[in-house]
């Protein structure tokens, strides 16, 4: 019997493997991963460092018992470079597989900007274990820490880093925190928590170049200003992995083209996780994840299933001034209202049917979170 065969060790792969192993302990698998096949959580990548957690202390389970916890073979270190899906096919860097069917759990990459001046080279990025390893490695000795980019993940390691005693600048050509998220007004809310733990705002500029220092580096922004720091992390956003399932003729858009079904243009080749473009949409968060998951396990276990996501609220780990939210498609019509205000702010979108949309919670309000998701329902 030919496996299962699933790229990627991620949340997306294990989850689903978790999923079909409760529905079907038999049909083999193989999990084919570039990295160690250890199980972690990614959100801790950015709330690990005031916790003085290194990346081995992260590992939830090692591969080898993953393995056998879910009677699957792993695969680590070894790389996929093709899928021949005519004669369902995989060349590995192990060697080449067959399969039954496919699942693409590739994630995403860092986007990296191009940079000008002599260390362009050394933005950092942190998007894996490793990646988290060699970062904590960079900060020694290091006393600042310049991130590109406001958005979720730019923010969430503005407020571990200084927490954790750096002095932290955040560099955005955004007007403020998390712009691609929420309105001004909730966003603008973390400007002083985030100040008052150690961060320096740069709003409305970029970097333009980064040059070495007999210490350090010198950035040189868009508007002529000029920032020293020690390492720079770049947290301007990530591009799904594509390249395989491009080059194998499969749909490709901003991530690999799949239906309600997670099922792409092949129907022996799945996608699931920050590599897939689900009716349109890219997720890239742990609850899509896992209702992503669920259903996978039962269409690849011969049910007839339908994704139907509920709504799902994201919870912003910057512990200085929590927030969640619901976020809303960019071109929905309809306005930002605030519902209450106190050391926080509760806000809802609704659209011209004056119906609530999606919401942001900060501060007090932002364990509303599931009352506020309730309220969608009605
Ligand atoms: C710092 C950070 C904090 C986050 N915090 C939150 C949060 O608080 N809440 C939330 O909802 N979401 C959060 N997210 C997003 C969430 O963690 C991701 O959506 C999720 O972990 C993605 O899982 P994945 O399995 O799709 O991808 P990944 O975890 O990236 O896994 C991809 C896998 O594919 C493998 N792979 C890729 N190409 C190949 C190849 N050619 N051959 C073999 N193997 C290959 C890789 O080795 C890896 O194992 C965060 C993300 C980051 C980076």
């Amino acid at each position: 019997m030919k496996p299962i065969i699933v790229i990627g060790s991620g949340l997306a792969g294990y989850t689903l493997i978790r999923e079909f192993r409760k529905l079907n302990p038999d049909t083999p698998i193989i999990l084919i991963s570039r990295d160690s096949g250890d199980y972690y959580s990614k959100p801790m990548l950015s709330n690990a460092l005031a916790q003085g957690k290194d990346a081995a202390s992260l590992v939830q389970t090692p591969a080898l018992i993953m393995a056998q916890q879910l009677n699957i073979k792993v695969l680590a270190h070894a790389e996929v470079h093709a899928i021949h899906r005519f004669d369902k096919k995989l060349d590995t860097s192990a060697g080449v597989f067959e399969y039954d069917k496919l699942v693409l759990a590739l994630g995403a990459d860092p986007i990296r900007i191009p940079l000008q001046g002599n260390a362009a080279g050394a933005v950092l990025s942190v998007n894996n274990l490793a990646d988290y390893a060699g970062f904590r490695d960079a900060l020694a000795g290091a006393k600042s820490v310049s991130i590109m980019g406001g958005g979720l993940i730019g923010c969430e390691f503005a407020n571990d880093l200084a927490a954790a005693g750096f002095a932290v600048t955040v560099i955005d050509p955004g007007p403020f925190p998390l712009a691609s998220l929420m309105p001004e007004l909730a966003g603008k809310q973390l400007l002083k928590p985030l100040a008052e733990l150690g961060v320096t705002w740069r709003f409305g500029t970029a970097v333009q170049s980064m040059d070495s220092l007999t210490s350090g580096y010198a950035l040189t922004l868009a508007d002529g200003t000029v920032v020293q720091t020690d390492i720079v992390l770049s947290a301007v956003g990530l591009r799904p992995r594509t390249q395989l399932a491009g080059e194998a003729g499969l749909d490709v858009n901003r991530g690999i083209v799949v239906n309600d079904r997670l099922c792409s243009i092949d129907k022996n080749i799945f996608a699931l996780g920050d590599c897939a473009e689900i009716e349109g949409r890219v997720l890239p968060y742990v609850l899509p994840i896992m209702h992503g998951g669920r259903a996978l396990a039962r269409i690849l276990n011969g049910e007839e299933t339908q994704l139907v996501f509920p709504a799902m609220p994201v919870v912003v780990k910057t512990t200085a001034h929590p927030i969640a939210l619901l976020p809303v498609a960019r071109d929905l019509p309809g306005e930002w209202l605030t519902m209450a205000s106190g050391s926080g702010l509760k806000m809802g979108f609704f659209d011209t049917q004056n119906k609530i949309r999606g919401f942001v919670l900060t501060g007090e309000y932002a364990s509303e979170r599931n009352t506020m998701t309730k309220m969608l329902g009605t």
